[in-house]
């Protein structure tokens, strides 16, 4: 058994706090909630004027605190002051999930000086803006990033919160569950909702891809899902969308964190944006070595592209893993993708199949990527793609 305070009924008299005889009882915005230090002995119970309080069963209790979980919020990351496209793909998947719901849908962004970003997410669909702002998270580190956004979930408890599977997704989305006492699946690559249970339907690869596999979360909340940046799709912006700035406050203790950023260094070789490209062309370990690239770097130059990889080069070390397309790579979904010497391998494919036109190269006739291609070309890379060149060139100059 267990105390279950009603929040609605609680009129925030503090009678129960005087009545208990172990400190398990706090007023937090007006309202009573029990802590860890409770006996259960049922003192609070008898004093309280307007019978908020009651002794349930545990399982019970647990039902009732879930359901006052409303909401979807999706993390805004924000890198030196700009949205990461992500955001928006997530407020487009969470547009979706939130309407299901019947419910709002809620960005949650955290910087310096980010406040006039807020226009922007209400652009892409949200209806609030839960910020927070301090020069003290002008940079993301974990330990204060994930304590704000624990200390807003507590409050505020959003039922769903979305955040990208990137670099800072991957580190602050388990930090932040395991915080909450709650369950997150990673990298997922497809959401719904049961609505009957209120469940967030998590759907991702297990297994080497070799089968999808949809996880829920039903015992406790919120339900947390890290989402691969390009498998959502954004919804149109709109212009002038208007929406509620909701400043979050949290326990300045929470900036005291061990951690500095001295200095953020860019990354000095030239940035891939895969998952924009219009046109990727593709190599894979059928290139025989690293000087393969530079004549996909030729084709996707002329053809006004990218050039993506297999893991099979990445892991030959014969191009930087930020060109790797697939499962473990980037999600892509260009107007064309030509794959050179890549043998379309389950985990290859699960990360180009979305792509409009699919052309592949290969010296293989049985090789796998033919089976999704819509153009297949059997032949060696290079005597097929210097003539590709050729007949590019010419028709440049006709042209
Ligand atoms: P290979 O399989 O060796 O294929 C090379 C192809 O080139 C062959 O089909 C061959 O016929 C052809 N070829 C050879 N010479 C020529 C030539 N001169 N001209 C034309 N064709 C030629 N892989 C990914 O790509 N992305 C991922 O994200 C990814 N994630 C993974 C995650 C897990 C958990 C696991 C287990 C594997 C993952 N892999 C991933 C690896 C994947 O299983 C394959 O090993 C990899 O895709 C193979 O790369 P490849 O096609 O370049 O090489």
């Amino acid at each position: 058994m267990s105390i279950l305070i009603d929040r609605k009924k609680c009129a925030g008299c503090g009678a129960c706090i005087e009545a208990c005889p172990f400190q398990a009882i706090n007023l937090t915005d007006g309202v009573a909630e029990i802590n860890e230090n409770c006996r259960v002995c049922g003192a609070c119970i008898k004093v309280c004027p307007v019978e908020a309080i009651m002794l349930v069963e545990k399982e019970k209790q647990q039902k009732t605190e879930m359901e006052t979980y409303r909401g979807v919020w999706v993390f805004a990351e924000q890198r030196a002051g700009k949205i990461s496209n992500i955001a928006f793909e997530l407020l487009g998947e969470g547009r979706k999930l939130a309407d299901a719901l019947g419910v709002e849908l809620s960005a949650f962004l955290i910087g310096h000086e980010v406040a006039g970003r807020a226009a922007e997410l209400f652009s892409y669909g949200a209806d609030n803006v839960y910020l927070t702002e301090d020069p003290e998270l002008k940079d993301y580190r974990t330990e204060s990033y994930a304590g704000v956004i624990c200390a807003a979930i507590e409050k505020y408890k959003p039922e769903i919160v979305l955040i990208g599977a990137t670099n800072i997704g991957r580190d602050l989305g388990p930090r932040v569950a395991a915080r909450i006492g709650t369950g997150l699946t990673a990298d997922c690559t497809g959401l719904s909702i049961d609505l009957e249970r209120r469940l967030l339907l998590q759907t991702r690869p297990a297994f080497g891809g070799n089968l999808m596999a949809t996880i829920i979360c039903p015992d406790s909340r919120p339900q947390m899902a890290t989402v691969r940046p390009g498998v959502m799709k954004k919804i149109n912006k709109v212009s002038f969308q208007n929406g509620k700035v909701i400043r979050v406050d949290y326990p300045k203790s929470i900036l005291n964190v061990r951690t500095r950023v001295r200095e953020i260094i860019r990354e000095t070789s030239k940035v891939v944006n895969l998952e924009e490209a219009q046109i990727i062309v593709s190599g894979g370990r059928g290139l025989g070595g690293p000087d393969g690239f530079s004549l996909l770097e030729k084709v996707a130059e002329k053809l006004g592209g990218v050039v993506g990889a297999s893991r099979g080069a990445v892991d030959s070390g014969w191009i930087d893993s930020s060109h790797q397309v697939g499962q473990t790579g980037k999600t892509v979904h260009p107007k064309i993708y030509i794959a050179c010497g890549i043998s379309g391998a389950i985990q290859h494919v699960a990360g180009m199949q979305n792509s409009g036109i699919i052309v592949a190269i290969n010296k293989n006739p049985l090789a796998p990527i033919f089976e999704i291609a819509d153009y297949g070309i059997v032949g060696d890379i290079y005597q097929v793609l210097p003539i590709f060149l050729e007949a590019l060139e010419a028709k440049r100059k006709t042209s």
